[in-house]
């Protein structure tokens, strides 16, 4: 009997379901929908088996059983195809309607067409002196039309939908379809040859070790599930439009070494809790109702708060976030995203607390996701611009110089102002490549324009806290500098008291390197921080920049009025000079003058400048 390839596949999906079935495994629809697929397969070798036994054995079975088997095993190699059109489906269509929709027509067509099986003749032929059996005529044929053309449909709705799917569970489908395919047509001409059911299990083996085998969804050290499990999970959610809560757990260095008998089985034994382990430290798990995850953390700051191991010796502090409503996120990578901008950003979470992402925080992640690719884009197609704003001087009542603002266009042309990117370029590091575009434009001005005609002194330009302690600032500036031939002496760089905190010594370096070659420095936006008197002395700046801020301030409160008076007066004394910023009126400087500050900056003169103009409004100073 021709059977023996039907034994190796059976025998293969009977050693594969042993495995499944003892590994933790993860509950999803396209894992449930494997497992169907996997079920049907194996019904359909078996009754393979059966058939042919059927055919063999006249003294055991009679015609009419023969009929049934023979015809149930037809029916089941459309059931298979109709399967691994679903298993496509659940993978394309991740909402619902669409999925079923296309099943639904396909489940007819299967129905309609297992009805034509079970009424169309069929014949059986067994040949003796080989040995082998198979069946034919019209309802062996429709059956093959069938099937094929499920196949067939699963290969166009891979290729429209490629870019929806992962491209190594597509490569898998497809050797699954060919395998079948391939093993069809050789046994729709060499009906001996019962090689489809064999075919069939070596795809169902593919798809196995690619995608369906437990262990790849494992974190090892902890047991619980990995990152690319997670992803899948968030990406099921997030479809079937599902709400569900998640809870990261930033434990500490390579506490499992020690602890880790006593952690993971605690938490593995918390009930309704998928748990998810991105490294043996950073446990995620996943909630799917809010009230329950509240009860649960509750629960989990008191255990931590107890200690571990042995006597409770170990007292740990883990960091928390708490994403309450996970189904905000619109893909699964953004949670990795929102996870980075929080340990990066969070003050709570640095000093080891609990974070709770609220839906604002969520949507200021995409807000910012979208200003970065904005300024992105702007840099990429050198859509940065710089403006100048008038800088006047008391003494010598005309202007003098200009502070350097950085603007960039969105698609349309619109001018984007630094306040909607700055902070962004800031948190990603786009802030060093944007200043060096900036200073480059800067220095090609000069360059360009001869600045002791233009009555001008220097240009002003705006340092960021991470410019100011990046290592190679002073090399790169002065690089630009020399590669445009500009005089440093017409370069004032603006820094402020939070880059004077924050990492000083860098920036000390690095202000020492430019002062030894000519650049000169003002402390911008004093009057906004802390003020710190100390730092100031220790800066070595020529000039302080008076906020807006507490110009404002001045007109509107006599304790500011004698705060900027006494400080004023102070400045002088260590013969520093000033610029006040934000003048708007003409009373404004009157008093400006009044109290002796040296530079005016302000709407009052001009608001600033694309290059252009600012070139006719200072030529029409002169
Ligand atoms: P800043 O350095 O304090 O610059 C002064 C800001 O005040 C400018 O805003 C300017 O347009 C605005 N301003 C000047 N006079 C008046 C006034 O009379 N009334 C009002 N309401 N505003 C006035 P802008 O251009 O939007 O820049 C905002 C901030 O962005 C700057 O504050 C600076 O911190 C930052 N920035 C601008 N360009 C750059 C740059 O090239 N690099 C870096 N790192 N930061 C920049
Ligand atoms: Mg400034
Ligand atoms: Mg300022």
């Amino acid at each position: 009997m021709n059977i023996k390839t039907q034994c190796c596949g059976l025998i293969l999906l009977l050693v594969m379901g042993i495995i499944y079935s003892r590994k933790k495994t993860i509950r999803l629809s396209t894992s449930r929908v494997f497992i169907c697929f996997f079920a049907i397969t194996f019904l359909c070798i078996l009754l393979d088996i059966a058939s042919v036994f059927a055919i063999v054995r006249t003294d055991l079975f009679s015609e009419t059983v023969k009929n049934i088997i023979c015809k149930l095993y037809l029916i089941s190699i459309v059931l298979t195809a109709l399967w691994g059109l679903a298993y496509v489906c659940v993978e394309i269509y991740a909402v619902g309607k669409e999925r079923r929709r296309v099943l639904r027509v396909a489940e007819a067509v299967a129905g309609i067409g297992s009805l034509a099986i079970c009424l169309l003749p069929l014949y059986s032929t067994y040949d003796q002196e080989y040995e082998t059996v198979y069946t034919h005529g019209p309802g062996a044929i429709t059956t093959y039309v069938l099937a094929l053309s499920m196949m067939l449909v699963s290969v166009v709705l891979i290729f429209i939908n490629r870019s929806k799917m992962n491209r190594s569970r597509r490569e898998a489908i497809q050797i699954w379809i060919l395998l079948w395919i391939l093993a069809a047509v050789i046994q729709f001409f060499v009906p001996q040859l019962l090689i489809v059911g064999n075919a069939a299990a070596i795809g169902i083996m593919v798809l196995y070790l690619k995608f369906e085998n437990p262990e790849s969804n494992i974190e090892h050290k902890t047991g619980f599930f990995n990152q690319s499990a997670l992803y899948r999970y968030i990406r099921e959610f997030n479809h079937n439009k599902q709400d569900f809560s998640l809870l990261y757990i930033d434990i500490g260095i390579n506490v499992y070494d020690t602890l880790k008998g006593f952690i993971a089985d605690y938490l593995d034994k918390i009930p309704n809790v998928t748990k998810f382990a991105l490294t043996q430290d950073e446990i995620i798990l996943l909630f799917r109702d809010k009230n329950y995850a509240e009860e649960v953390i509750k629960k989990l700051l008191k255990r931590f708060e107890e200690g571990w191991g042995k006597g409770l010796a170990f007292y740990l502090q883990p960091n928390w976030i708490y994403l309450e409503n996970a189904a905000l996120l619109r893909e699964e990578r953004d949670y990795f995203y929102l996870l980075h901008r929080i340990k990066s950003n969070e003050l709570q979470y640095v000093n080891n607390h609990f974070v709770r992402v609220d839906e604002e925080t969520v949507a200021l992640m995409y807000k910012d996701r979208e200003r970065e690719h904005q300024l992105s884009d702007a840099m990429d197609a050198n859509r940065v611009e710089v403006f100048y704003q008038p800088i006047y001087s008391v003494k010598e009542q005309r202007i003098v110089s200009a502070e350097a603002l950085v603007r960039i266009r969105d698609e349309e042309g619109h001018i984007v102002y630094p306040s909607e990117f700055i902070d962004v370029a800031e948190k990603n590091n786009m802030i060093l490549k944007l200043g060096r575009m900036v200073f480059e434009q800067i220095c090609i001005f000069i360059k360009n324009h001869d600045m002791d005609e233009l009555g001008l002194h220097c240009i002003d330009v705006n340092l960021s806290v991470i410019q100011c302690s990046y290592q190679s600032l002073a090399q790169e500036f002065i690089e630009i500098m020399e590669k445009y031939q500009v005089n440093p002496k017409y370069i004032n760089l603006e820094i402020t008291e939070t880059a004077s905190v924050n990492a000083k010594q860098r920036l000390l370096e690095n202000m020492k390197r430019l002062m030894d070659y000519g650049v000169i420095f003002s402390l911008d936006d004093f009057g906004t921080g802390q003020s710190n008197l100390d730092y100031m002395l220790d800066m070595p700046v020529n000039i302080i920049k008076f906020d807006r801020e507490l110009i404002n301030a001045y007109f509107e409160s006599s304790k500011a009025k004698y705060i900027l008076e006494a400080v004023l007066q102070m400045i002088q004394g260590m013969n520093l000079q000033t610029i006040s910023e934000g003048i708007e009126t003409k009373e404004q400087l009157d008093m400006m003058e009044k109290l002796g500050v040296d530079y005016i900056q302000g709407y009052y003169f001009s608001k600033p400048f694309c290059e252009k103009d600012f070139l006719e409004y200072i030529t029409s100073w002169k």
